[in-house]
């Protein structure tokens, strides 16, 4: 089966690395085509999967666009589907990876007729895009999509909630390696060194710096642990938040914590990394709609106290095999810090109870037959 995926960022956030293990098995019969250059282009590169570049400028709509400025990019748009029509002629499938690329992809298909697949990562909510957004996507979506792959029982909710055709969802999480999550002990107590964390308890943040990400609940939580922990910010502002990035800086400088909060920026190294924390934290104020870190952690065999809410709520279950915190509460946060720090029997059972689950339920190989059953029934129907 050849297959034309399309993702419109060139910086490899959560979505753009699930579509790399999903591309991945077809090798020379997957095009991805992208609406942006950056770092993503060339991470698929070093896994060997073809890629393109159609667009040399970023489509000016975001998630909170409205109407007027939906229209305004119309006129950049044009060009990048009349490229993807021809481009979709040599495929037998379009594979839509994100909203703009459900826009484009929609229209493509119907003037390629070939059909459409549309992977919703995101919970489509007004929490997280604008109601012109939200329409766009869902009437897109019922229209043209053959079918809606939801990273989450959540995003499949807040999809059919919102209006969209529950005939076409099906539910799929992230497949992950697990091999890729086994580290050497050695390297990691020399990273650990490097990093200045000898001795300390160390709690992970893995996430791109954004204010719904909520690091700065992690530093308010800090600020109320016993003095030996530590915290790695791990990630970058991917997307222009340089006014959030600025104000947790101030936030860890106003209570004292320069010496216990690293700012590690973007990170290739997740599993190394993971593996050198005692305890990983994921903070997200607004519904998650999958957690990728969080099953990144639980593969590495870490302890994880996540945000209620939202699809972490589908991969920890409070006691057995993670921590569950109320969104935005930095007591909570700071209870469970401290009692990872002192019951280190019963969290090393949790993180063990992690792994096994997280190994069974979120294997790459068995994630990708099942897309791979849903794409040959869309293009044998
Ligand atoms: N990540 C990374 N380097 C970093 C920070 C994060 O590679 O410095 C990865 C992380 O390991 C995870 C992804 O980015 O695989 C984030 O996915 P998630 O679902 O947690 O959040 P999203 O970015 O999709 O909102």
């Amino acid at each position: 089966m050849k297959i034309l995926f399309l993702d419109q960022s060139g910086k490899p956030g959560g979505a753009e690395l699930c579509l790399i293990d999903i591309a991945k098995p077809y090798g020379d019969c997957a095009l991805v085509s992208l609406f942006a250059d950056g770092a993503f282009k060339h991470l698929l590169q070093q896994n060997h999967i073809p890629v393109e570049v159609l667009a040399t400028q970023a489509i000016q709509v975001r998630k909170e666009s409205n109407l007027r400025q939906g229209f305004k990019s119309l006129g950049q748009l044009a060009p990048l589907i009349n490229k993807v029509v021809k481009k979709a002629r040599e495929y037998d499938l379009i594979y839509a990876n994100t909203q703009k690329a459900l826009v484009v992809g929609a229209l493509a298909s119907f003037f390629s007729r070939r059909p459409l697949v549309y992977h919703l990562h995101d919970i489509l909510s007004q929490e997280h895009f604008s109601q012109t957004n939200l329409r766009i996507a869902i009437n897109l979506a019922n229209r043209f999509a053959s079918l809606v792959i939801a990273n989450s029982q959540a995003s499949q909710t807040a999809f059919v909630q919102a209006g969209g055709r529950t005939d076409i969802v099906e539910v799929v999480y992230n497949g992950f390696e697990p091999k890729k999550y086994q580290t050497d002990k050695s390297d990691i107590n020399k990273l650990r060194q490097q990093l200045g964390l000898e001795g300390k308890f160390v709690v992970g943040h893995f996430s791109r710096l954004a204010p719904w990400k909520g690091q700065h609940i992690l530093i308010e939580a800090l600020a109320k642990c016993p003095p030996e922990v530590t915290v790695i910010l791990v990630g970058d502002a991917l997307f222009g938040e340089q006014d959030y990035v600025q104000k947790l800086h101030q936030q860890v400088s106003q209570l004292r914590l320069e010496n216990r909060v690293k700012f590690l920026g973007f990170r290739s190294d997740i599993p190394q990394l993971m593996a050198a924390c005692d305890l990983v934290a994921h903070t997200s104020t607004s519904p998650e709609p999958f957690g990728r870190v969080i099953v990144e952690a639980m593969l590495c065999e870490k302890p994880v106290v996540a945000a209620k809410a939202g699809g972490v709520m589908e991969l920890v279950e409070h006691g057995f095999n993670g921590f569950l915190v109320t969104p935005g509460e930095p007591q909570e946060l700071a209870q469970v810090i401290s009692t990872c720090l002192q019951e280190t029997e019963i969290t090393a059972t949790i993180a063990s109870n992690a792994r096994t689950t997280a190994s069974q339920r979120f294997d790459v190989a068995i994630i990708n037959q099942q897309i791979a059953q849903l794409l040959s029934h869309i293009v044998s129907g």
